[in-house]
């Protein structure tokens, strides 16, 4: 089998699990336990989060450890804006983009259908990026928050952050940027990036399923989604994923030791796979920005077929990818981020996306690419 799905999920790595074992094992302790094995525990977590804090370029306790990515963008859209409506009940409106993963668009639209608030939603070009002008002319003296992503999962579009985020900024509004599929693969200073909040997924980047990050900037407020007993200085409740944070920090600290090295090799290997299927498939179209994208997205609409049926056909030649994200796979419908950049729905219903890791081999990708012309062929035959 050749995956070539790793946008959906990648497998634990093995230095990863290596580093999680204790905590699953041996070093079982609760972090808020004040035995010797307790302690153990919450020095693990500290160390893990000072991990993260340093590559994220900020303090440890501007770190929260979730369950994931999904958490992470449900706390940083719901807790920042009702933070900030409970402090002036005159911010409420929430900032996004045509372009933003359910865990963000439906938060927003939680908000609106239980706390009044109302979500302009900013466009995307062709290429699904939004420009600063465009955010700017979307922000009023309502706006509780914008969140925009770093980079698409669907598409590979990366996002002018640093500026979408000064543009925020220059109207006193706090920036939230889901960097989900960045991690790994962009630079993820939180300084430079000028972001106050940011969110991460372990399981993207060789770590398990089930943990995640919330970067919060010092002094923005917000506020907790879960409740208990205030583990995470309040932020979120519930006894710490301690392997988990260990395993994520382990999996951020790899990825970006090997990233500038693993990134230019990859996107050349992207890059000639794309060439490959553009010249080898009639019609095909290349999706997201041609130059700002991630090094491990390629995505195609092909015309004249259904996603769904194309990737029946190429995994039953052995290769596994996705029509869009994994959380709409199964469905027919045409993806709103095709739908946002301005695809015809019935063209949009005939993506396929392609995604690597750090491990893709260019042998592979080469058998990948004559998969694709050979079942983007067969299903037009069949559709015709
Ligand atoms: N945001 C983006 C851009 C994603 O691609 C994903 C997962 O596909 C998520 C958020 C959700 O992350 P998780 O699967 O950890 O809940």
């Amino acid at each position: 089998m050749i995956f070539l799905d790793a946008a959906a999920t990648t497998p634990v790595r093995r230095e990863v699990l290596d580093a999680m074992w204790p905590y699953l094992t041996g070093e079982f302790g609760n972090p808020s336990s004040h035995h010797t094995l307790g302690q153990a525990a919450a020095r693990a977590l500290a160390d893990a989060r000072a991990s993260v804090a340093a590559v994220l370029g900020c303090r440890p306790g501007e770190v929260t450890f979730t369950s994931g990515g999904t958490e992470a963008d449900n706390l940083a859209v719901k807790g920042i804006a009702l933070a900030r409506q409970a402090a002036d009940p005159a911010l409420n409106r929430v900032v996004i983009s045509g372009v933003e993963h359910p865990a963000v668009e439906e938060s927003a639209r939680y908000l609106a259908r239980f706390h009044a608030f109302e979500v302009d939603v900013v466009p995307v070009d062709g290429t699904g990026q939004v420009t600063p002008e465009a955010l700017l002319a979307v922000l009023r003296p309502e706006t509780a928050l914008v969140s925009i992503m770093y980079a698409n999962n669907e598409v590979g579009t990366v996002q002018p952050v640093a500026e979408l985020a000064a543009a925020a900024r220059s109207h006193g509004v706090p920036f939230h940027a889901d960097a989900v599929q960045a991690a790994g693969w962009l630079p993820l200073d939180t300084r430079a990036l000028g972001v106050d909040a940011m969110s991460l997924s372990g399981h993207k980047l060789g770590a398990p399923k089930g943990c995640g990050v919330l970067f919060v900037r010092g002094r923005t407020r917000i506020e907790p989604l879960i409740h208990g007993g205030g583990q995470e200085r309040g932020r979120r409740s519930g006894t710490e994923n301690v392997a988990g944070a260990v395993g994520l920090a382990a999996a951020l600290a790899l990825a970006q030791a090997g990233q500038e090295e693993e990134r230019r090799r990859v996107a050349a290997l992207r890059d000639s796979f794309i060439d490959a299927v553009l010249t080898g498939v009639p019609g095909a179209v290349l999706t997201g920005h041609p130059a700002e994208r991630l090094p491990s997205v390629a995505s195609f609409c092909f015309p004249g077929t259904s996603g769904e049926s194309v990737l029946l056909e190429l995994e039953r030649q052995g290769v596994v990818c996705s029509s869009g994200s994994a959380c709409a796979a199964g469905s027919d419908a045409p993806s709103p981020v095709l739908t946002a950049m301005g695809f015809e729905a019935e063209v949009a219903q005939t993506a396929v996306r392609f995604s690597f890791d750090a491990a893709v081999a260019g042998e592979d990708l080469a058998v990948a690419a004559k998969a694709v012309r050979q079942a983007v062929a067969s299903v037009r035959t069949l559709g015709s």
